[in-house]
């Protein structure tokens, strides 16, 4: 494909991944540690982040059967799981020679699991529901059917997992319930455990279980709600910038509007900068007036509404600008947390979100 003239890229430092993967098994040193890998890893490359930490992660964790199969034929071995538990009898053939781990979560999919002739044991996480509410065995099955599986001789190794609806919020007692819930269930059971995204990881040290799964976290943004005292997160780094540059310069009086729908009158004069990016690449069009931007490293701010290729900036207060001087959209001056709250969205959605047509570096 030819290469675009245009500005714009997402720099991936593998580095940071590699880090804040490191600073996850920190927090937790007695379990094991599944990289959430799922959605393209958040936008930031499947398959180049699994390569970052093949030589150290304990395994990965994808949502669905075509994510694993991008990894596994890219060269990733060991541990893979399918999180999200939606799989079909005819894929447990791709399953079984990928050599994946399966979620299960219901009894038709345990039906299919103990009817399955597999050329070797198929390894299976039991979920159970123990708040979140959407997928998962009531807690009272757990023994039920982990007794089923154990006594199947083509199933191997078992983890009876769990999934949080509110680690995010430290000082909520949902998850010490939800947690409470889980230990009731599967205690005496020689099991593996599992419980812990990157809010328990670092906020709920009794949730490590044998095995956790970062996702948010490896990307080095926060998981936590904003205004939790755990909220700010300095060991983690950043592990994209978004970048563009001006493309284009307007000098406006006061009294002009900008953009679409007029939605921001300039209340001064106002030297107005034009960035290459929009909501075709990801950028969020609800962002408000006002949203961080960094040019050439100093923040301004977002005027107007965000179009399809392109946003507005004010320039007013930062010096001489010229077309291509850069523009960080988020990533080190700007934490993408910022962006999203700006926009009354999260960081997971701005990252999975971000186009085909934005190229990641890597570096
Ligand atoms: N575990 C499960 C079952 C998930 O669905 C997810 C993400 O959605 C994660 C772990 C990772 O969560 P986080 O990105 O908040 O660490």
């Amino acid at each position: 494909m030819t290469r675009s003239a245009r500005p714009l890229r997402a720099r991936i430092h593998l580095d940071a991944i590699r880090h804040n993967y490191r600073h996850a098994k920190s927090h937790t040193p007695h379990a094991r540690a599944l990289a959430v890998v799922k959605a393209n890893a958040y936008g930031h490359g499947a398959v180049a982040v699994a390569q970052a930490l093949a030589a150290e992660a304990d395994g990965f964790a994808v949502a669905c059967v075509e994510e694993a199969l991008e990894l596994r034929e890219s060269g990733i071995r060991g541990r893979m799981v399918l999180l999200e538990g939606v799989f079909s009898p005819d894929e447990l053939a791709l399953v079984d020679q990928a050599e994946l781990a399966l979620v299960v979560h219901n009894h038709t999919q345990l039906a299919w699991l103990l009817a399955a002739a597999p050329s070797r044991p198929l390894e299976v996480w039991i979920k159970l529901d123990t708040g979140m509410h959407r997928v998962g065995f009531a807690p009272s099955e757990f023994h039920a059917v982990n007794a089923q599986l154990a006594a199947c001789p083509h199933i191997g190794a078992r983890v009876a997992m769990t999934h949080f609806a509110r680690a995010d919020e430290t000082a909520h007692p949902y998850t010490a319930a939800q947690l409470a819930t889980f230990e009731h269930a599967v205690s005496g059971a020689q099991i593996g455990r599992s419980l812990a995204n990157s809010a328990a990881v670092l906020a709920w040290p009794a949730a490590q279980g044998d095995w956790t799964r970062p996702g948010i976290m490896l990307y080095g943004v926060s998981p936590f709600v904003a205004g939790d005292p755990h909220a700010a997160t300095p060991a983690l780094r950043p592990a994209m910038t978004l970048e563009s540059a001006v493309i284009a310069v307007r000098e406006l009086a006061a009294g002009e509007p900008v953009g679409y729908g007029g939605r921001f009158v300039c209340t001064r004069p106002t030297r107005v900068g034009v960035v290459a990016i929009g909501y075709a690449d990801g950028y969020p069009r609800h962002a408000r007036n006002g949203t961080q931007v960094a040019v050439n490293g100093q923040l301004t701010r977002l005027i107007g509404r965000v179009s399809m290729d392109m946003i507005t900036v004010d320039l007013t207060d930062c010096g001489a600008v010229q077309l291509g001087d850069p523009v960080e959209l988020w990533g080190q001056t700007v934490a993408a947390r910022a962006v999203a709250e700006a926009s009354d969205t999260i960081a997971y959605q701005l990252f999975t979100g971000l186009g085909r047509r934005v190229p990641r570096l890597y570096d």
